[in-house]
Order: structure tokens, then C-alpha cells, then sequence
């Protein structure tokens, strides 16, 4: 851009200045001019004529705000032929503040959207063309803001920064320390008479070039309140070649899941062998996963896990058959029970557990059980650390089992009839009359439907 740019003035001064327009054309590289020339007189000549031909107006724009008011004042800035540059007030605009109290630096950034809006109106109604823009704000948290994607923050500073972002480049934006800035005048409010040469014609160092402007202190201290933070909420992969299981909501779409990668998608259904090593390779990640340190010591010949271990109390064992930690016990010798007396160790926080007890909870007990029943069916096979809380946070978020715990709503009753509620009368006062629907009545051999009606 910067390059096209460039030629295009070259082209339209070429006439005026030809010597200048040829090294603009040939010699230029980006920012960088570098002409050869024979004599210093010509290499003179040269760089007024270049400087001369380069000549373009600038558009900058100040922002303030304070608690009582915030505005915008946009300046002109061009170069003169000795070289320095003049500058001088368009237009300004100001607000104050609202009455809804906002804090300083979300009154900076309204001031700052008005700064937008400001470059944006000069722009569109000006005559003739700026060259560039250059629009300053003295509040280092807007600038940080202006600076990053809208969708990083919360409703009210993503709606003003997108709008920036929108009728701005953001590399336009700069700092301007609060004392240096013109738009103080705006936000603090000032009597007419007492406006200085400042305004009118620009801050001290805006006839300076742009290299010796101030520079940007960086400010990353301040703590962003407006930032929306983000909650990452997921499982990570640890092992890059295993099966992500992030997505499934169910049990089989896991082990469906594991057979395309196992056996391949082109493979044959799932049998019960299948299942069985599938869920032996679940078993297996929900230990590496969780019990990682326990895992190593207890696979490699360690007969106890460490003190601060989750599993110390259960004295764990490894099963070398299965390759998985079971809850120890005195019972070995029972061969009858092993599962019963070993069960496997699982984590409740891990994804493939949860998946376990909801697979439980529908296939085995059809939503029909409690907390207990689900409870001491998992304790048969598999030791889920405090189950019995994570078994009850499952089904409490588990629709069907609400659906059948829940007890029938019973509409409200009529008030009762006049009638029936009066005191010191005799029997029969008032009579009443029911009828009530077909009832199924069995005659001989058939049934057939009969109406009745009755008084009260
Ligand atoms: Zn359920």
C-alpha cells in the first residue's frame, strides 16, 4: 500500500518536479530514499524537491475524557517548505459525561469513539484528501483495548472498540501523555477567553516530525476489569495418538469411536470380545490419565504409592494380567469374587468414568434407580473415588431421572360448592346429581359399556 502509494504521488507531481518524481519511481523502497547523486548542491535540490513533492496533509485527532466531560478535536497537519510543519484546529466536539456513572477509562474509550466518529465525519465532508491519520488517546488501557479483538471484551467496551476498529486502522491510534494533549481542554472544561495557542494550533510537538513525537510507555500492570475472561472448559488430550473423546455423549459413540481406530472404519460391528478390549484400553487411559505417578510406580514392581496419594488409604495393587490398578485387600486368596474384592480404581473427574456411571444409569437401570442402587452396581466392578457424590451430581443433572422422580403437579381443587358447606340444616336440604362416563362392564362373555348417575 505504502509502496502504491508513493508512486502515485511521483506520477501527479512527475511534471512539476521531474528530476524528483524519477527517484521517487526508481530509487524508493518502502520508507527508505536512497538517491546517488554527483554533487552536494543537486543532492540539495533534490531532497527539498522530493520533500516538496511529498507534500501531503495529515489528519490527527485528540481524545480526553475526564469525569465531567469527554470530547474530540481534530487538527490539520501539513508540511511548509522550510521543512517544519504547521497545524491548526478543524473542528471539535465535547459531551458530558453521562449520569449513569462510568468509570475513567471507559469514559476515555466514549471519548475515544467520538474521536472515530470525528476522523470519520472530516473525512467524508473535507474537500480535500489527507493523506494519512493519526488519531492519539492519553489513556494507555484504551489504546491496549483498541488493540485486541472486540469479542475479547465485555457487551459495552466490544460494542465502542468494534466501531473503532471499524472507522479507524488501529495502527493509527498513538499515546499522548495526558499533559501534552490538546483535548484536556474539552473534558475539563475551560472558559473561551482562557484558551491558549495550544488549541488552536496544536501541541508543541505536532510541528515536529513524527520520529520525534513521544514515545508509547508500556503499561502492562494495569488490571483489565472489562476483560471477559475466558472459561476453558474440556478435556485435554495428553497423548496425541490417542482416540479424542472430547465429543462423545455416549458410552458406545465412545467405543464406536475406538473401533474405527482400532480395527478400522471398514471393519466388522462390535462383538463382545471387542467390547471387552476396548473397554479394558478405556479403563487403562482413565488410570494414565489421573493416576499417572501411582500408575508408574505400581506397573514397574512398587508395593505402596506415595503418602499424598489419592489412592494411599485403598492399598492399591497392580493386576499384571489387565495392566490396571485394583483396590488391595486381604482377600486375595478368594478366587471367587475377584472382581467383587479388587475392583478397578477410576477418577471421577475423567470424561470416560462419567460416560461409565450415565451408561449404567440408562442401559442397566433405565433411569429407574436411585443414587444407591447405581452406586453398589458400579462397586461390583469398578472403585469410582467418592462415587457415590459424583454417581448423585450425574443423575441430579440427568433428565429422565428427574422426569421419573419427579411427583405429578396436582392442579388446584375448586372452591366447594355453596351447597355443601352450609351448617344446621337437615339431611337432604340439598341433593345433587353425578353422572360418571362408560364404565366396561363384563356380560357372559363380552364386555359392554354402561352409564350411571347417582345423588348426593
Ligand atoms: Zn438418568
Amino acid at each position: 500500500m505504502a509502496q502504491t502509494a508513493l508512486r502515485l504521488t511521483a506520477r501527479e507531481n512527475e511534471i512539476e518536479y521531474p528530476e524528483a518524481g524519477t527517484i521517487l519511481k526508481r530509487d524508493t523502497y518502502m520508507d527508505d530514499i536512497c538517491p546517488s547523486v554527483r554533487t552536494k548542491e543537486e543532492a540539495s535540490k533534490i531532497i527539498h524537491d522530493v520533500e516538496k513533492a511529498s507534500n501531503e496533509v495529515v489528519l490527527v485527532i485528540f481524545s480526553d475524557a475526564s469525569e465531567k466531560a469527554f470530547g474530540a478535536c481534530a487538527y490539520a497537519r501539513w508540511r511548509l517548505e522550510s521543512g517544519s510543519f504547521e497545524s491548526r484546529l478543524i473542528t471539535a466536539k465535547s459531551r458530558v459525561a453521562p449520569l449513569k456513572k462510568l468509570t475513567v477509562p471507559l469514559l476515555e474509550l466514549q471519548a475515544a469513539v467520538m474521536g472515530a466518529r470525528l476522523a470519520d465525519a472530516v473525512v467524508k465532508e473535507s474537500t480535500f484528501k489527507f493523506s494519512n491519520q493519526i488519531l492519539m488517546t492519553d489513556s494507555m488501557i484504551v489504546l491496549e483495548w483498541i488493540r485486541r479483538p472486540a469479542q475479547c471484551f465485555k457487551q459495552f467496551v466490544a460494542a465502542r472498540v468494534s466501531e473503532i476498529q471499524r472507522k479507524t486502522q488501529i495502527a493509527n491510534w498513538r499515546h499522548v501523555p495526558g499533559i501534552l494533549n490538546p483535548a484536556d481542554d474539552l473534558s475539563r472544561g475551560m472558559r473561551a477567553d482562557k484558551l491558549t495557542d495550544r488549541w488552536i494550533n496544536g501541541p508543541e510537538f505536532i510541528s515536529k516530525p513524527i520520529s520525534e513525537w513521544p514515545q508509547e510507555k508500556s503499561d502492562n500492570d494495569t488490571e483489565d476489569t472489562e476483560e471477559r475472561r475466558m472459561a476453558f472448559n474440556g478435556n485435554v488430550v495428553v497423548n496425541p495418538g490417542e482416540v479424542d473423546i472430547v465429543e462423545c455423549k455416549t458410552w458406545e459413540e465412545m467405543l464406536e469411536l475406538y473401533r474405527q481406530r482400532i480395527y478400522g472404519k471398514q471393519s466388522e460391528a462390535l462383538n463382545a470380545e471387542k467390547v471387552r478390549e476396548i473397554e479394558l484400553l478405556l479403563l487403562k487411559r482413565v488410570q494414565k490419565d489421573c493416576f499417572a505417578e501411582e500408575y508408574e510406580v505400581l506397573k514397574n514392581g512398587g508395593k505402596s504409592v506415595a503418602k499424598s496419594s489419592k489412592l494411599v488409604n485403598l492399598d492399591p495393587q497392580f493386576d499384571m494380567e489387565s495392566e490396571l490398578i485394583q483396590v488391595g485387600g486381604r482377600l486375595k486368596r478368594n478366587d471367587q469374587l475377584e472382581m467383587e474384592v479388587h475392583p478397578v480404581v477410576l477418577d471421577p473427574s475423567h470424561q470416560i468414568t462419567q460416560l461409565l456411571i450415565k451408561r449404567i444409569d440408562s442401559n442397566v437401570f433405565n433411569h429407574g434407580a436411585g443414587v444407591e442402587q447405581v452406586f453398589s452396581y458400579i462397586r461390583r466392578r469398578y472403585w469410582i473415588l467418592k462415587g457415590r457424590c459424583k454417581i448423585k451430581s450425574i443423575l441430579r443433572t440427568c433428565v429422565s431421572c428427574q422426569m421419573w422422580r419427579k411427583s405429578p403437579a396436582v392442579p388446584k381443587m375448586a372452591d366447594i360448592p355453596e351447597a355443601r358447606t352450609r351448617i344446621g340444616l337437615p339431611p337432604f336440604y340439598s341433593t345433587g346429581m353425578d353422572c360418571w362416563s362408560p364404565m366396561m362392564i363384563k356380560v357372559r362373555i363380552s364386555r359392554e359399556k354402561r352409564w350411571g348417575g347417582g345423588h348426593l
